[in-house]
């Protein structure tokens, strides 16, 4: 039989293991032109949460008792189509089961068997690019300049501090553990960390760490933080708004300092964006990581929880702070 994961429930607040259910379907078979496909690994991603509300957003909203999709990378076990051989790694947006069958639709076949092929959820996958381009392209990092990453030590957060060392600048991490804090430092060679978790006054530390004040604000979690490091941006600074993970589960309106003032005063630019806004320049965004990898330029960091079965877990560890790099799950 084949395990299947469903969204049983909405979450309130904070997602429980109980809004997952998993069933057990007949094993599929693929049909002509389709190919079987058996799950390898699966990135679990903060922005899920928001597809498990019932809201209209950039993405739709997963539907209740069918099963949760997420980037997938998976094997192929049997073949009715020439473009995919028996063995070919794939990855994709798939649904979490342990076998599916697929068109092969919307799936890129991994063709660098030097490169562990969990690399690509990660770095060389959807949260490389997202702090490959969202630092780039907004933030426009210069030689000297001081750059602040929020939710550092994360998947897209210890990118974006790597290569705002290659692009020559300052970086200053914030993260949620002193255990992380010093692995930013050790493995990703940032300059300057935050532990927000045992800080009292985050404007002191910021204005302590970063002595010339704040150029690039690369946000990915919002709030409190985020107010904070605002009060120190420096005039023509840029914030790329990548992501608000401190406010998913919040259940009413927060309400933040307005932000109007300061980023008129600053001549400042605050500009979210969803990381296919860029999707013409993910080959060029592609090819350069894979580049910084193979040199060894750039370097990445994965949590692997092992087992199928372990998959809400993983997802609700986000939101503890539970993994370094890129939280996957191998099956
Ligand atoms: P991470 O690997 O960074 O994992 C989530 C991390 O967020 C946790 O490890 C935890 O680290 C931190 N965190 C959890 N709760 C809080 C909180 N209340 N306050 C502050 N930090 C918290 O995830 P990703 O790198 O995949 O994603 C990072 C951000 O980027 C997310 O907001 C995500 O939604 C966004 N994103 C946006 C994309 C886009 O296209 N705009 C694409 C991909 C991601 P700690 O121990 O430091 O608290």
């Amino acid at each position: 039989m084949n395990k299947v994961i469903l969204l049983d429930n909405r979450p309130v607040g904070k997602p429980a293991l109980s809004d997952f259910k998993f069933i057990s379907e007949e094993m599929p078979v693929a049909d002509d032109g389709e190919i079987l496909l058996k799950t390898v690994y699966v990135s679990v991603d903060p922005y899920l949460r928001g597809r498990m509300n019932d809201a209209k957003s950039y993405v739709p909203p997963f539907e209740l008792h069918k099963p949760i999709s997420s980037g997938i990378i998976a094997q192929v076990v049997d073949s009715n189509d020439s473009a995919f051989k028996i063995g070919d790694y794939v990855s994709g947006n798939l649904d979490w089961k342990e076998y599916q069958v697929s068109t092969g639709n919307g799936l890129q076949l991994i063709g660098a068997p030097d490169i562990d092929v969990s690399a690509y959820l990660g770095v060389l996958g959807m949260t490389g690019l997202t702090a490959y381009l969202g630092l780039l392209e907004i933030g426009v990092p210069k030689q000297g300049e001081t750059l602040v990453v929020s939710g550092a030590a994360g998947a897209v957060g210890s990118v974006v501090g790597q290569i705002g060392k290659i692009m020559g600048c300052r970086v200053v991490g914030i993260t949620g553990s002193d255990h992380k804090a010093n692995f930013l430092k050790s493995k990703f060679h940032f300059d300057e960390t935050i532990n927000y978790k045992n800080t009292v006054d985050l404007n002191r530390a910021i204005k302590t760490t970063c002595p010339d004040g704040v150029d690039i604000y690369f946000d990915n979690v919002g709030g409190k933080i985020s107010d904070a490091v605002l009060q120190n941006i420096n005039k023509h600074a840029r914030m790329p708004l990548c992501g608000a993970i401190s406010m998913y589960n919040n259940t009413s309106q927060a309400l933040g300092p307005y932000v109007q003032p300061i980023l008129v005063s600053k001549s400042a630019l605050m500009q979210g964006f969803i990381v296919s806004d860029f999707a013409d320049k993910f080959p060029a965004a592609k090819k350069q990581l894979f580049n910084w990898l193979k040199e060894g330029t750039l370097t990445y960091h994965e949590t692997v929880i092992n087992g199928f079965d372990a998959i809400p877990e993983a997802f609700l560890g986000l939101f503890e702070g539970n993994n370094e790099g890129k939280m996957i799950v191998k099956v």
